[in-house]
């Protein structure tokens, strides 16, 4: 492969490895056009989901957590080969630490916000219905068990519908910036139960966040996945 040819990726990867060795190659201009994760758009106006998630919550939430995430992923990826590598990549080949949780904190989040909606609510339809249905038993029996597990989850995390590599269903309640892409699994459905997306509108009760985000699921944005 020719210089001229050379991926933009091949190009990053051989920066991280020779920045050092060959700075007239590897210089600030270069850097500088590596890429940068931005803050992605959310899918519906800071006030939609008022009352259920006030627009105060949003604003904080997304506003200040979110993009604190995606600030602290770009610090620590600059200069390294993460640098070239997508996000969901990070999230499955980054070791336990600051890495992963900023990068599974800022795929996690963009997750959740997709995973909700206006005038949402209800109950699936089609062959995400008929999964639900030969996982759980009945969708009942699925919302029980995904509110429980988000209900009771100690401290921080994410409570999960995936889909397993053989096609079944389950739910997983994962601590702090767990992400199911590095079980394996295909997240379906998130609610984020760390207390920031909660505690300005319901304080300490978990539990009716927990209703109110059951009456916010895009279900039709679920079937998709
Ligand atoms: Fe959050």
């Amino acid at each position: 492969m020719s210089e001229m040819r050379m991926s933009r990726r091949n190009l990053l990867k051989l920066a991280a490895a020779g920045a050092a060795a060959a700075p007239w190659l590897f210089g600030s201009r270069a850097w500088a056009a590596a890429k940068e994760f931005s803050l992605p758009k959310l899918p519906w106006p800071e006030d939609a989901l008022a009352p259920l998630i006030s627009k105060e919550t949003i604003s904080y939430h997304y506003g200040k957590h979110h993009a604190a995430y995606v600030k602290n992923l770009n610090m620590l990826v600059k200069g390294t080969p993460y640098a070239s590598m997508s996000l969901e990549e990070i999230v499955k080949k980054a070791p336990a630490g600051t890495l992963f949780n900023n990068a599974a904190q800022d795929w996690n989040h963009t997750f959740y916000w997709n995973c909700l909606a206006p005038q949402a609510g209800g109950e699936p339809t089609g062959a995400l219905a008929e999964a639900i249905e030969k996982s759980f038993g009945s969708f009942a029996k699925f919302k029980d068990k995904f509110t429980e597990t988000a209900v009771k989850l100690f401290g921080s995390g994410w409570a999960w519908l995936v889909r397993n590599p053989d096609g079944s269903l389950a739910v997983l309640g994962l601590s702090n910036a767990g992400n199911p892409l590095t079980q394996g699994k295909t997240p379906l459905l998130t609610c984020d139960v760390w207390e920031h997306a909660y505690y300005i509108d319901y304080r300490n009760r978990r539990p009716d966040y927990v209703t109110a985000f059951w009456k916010l699921v895009d279900w039709k944005a679920v079937g998709e996945r």
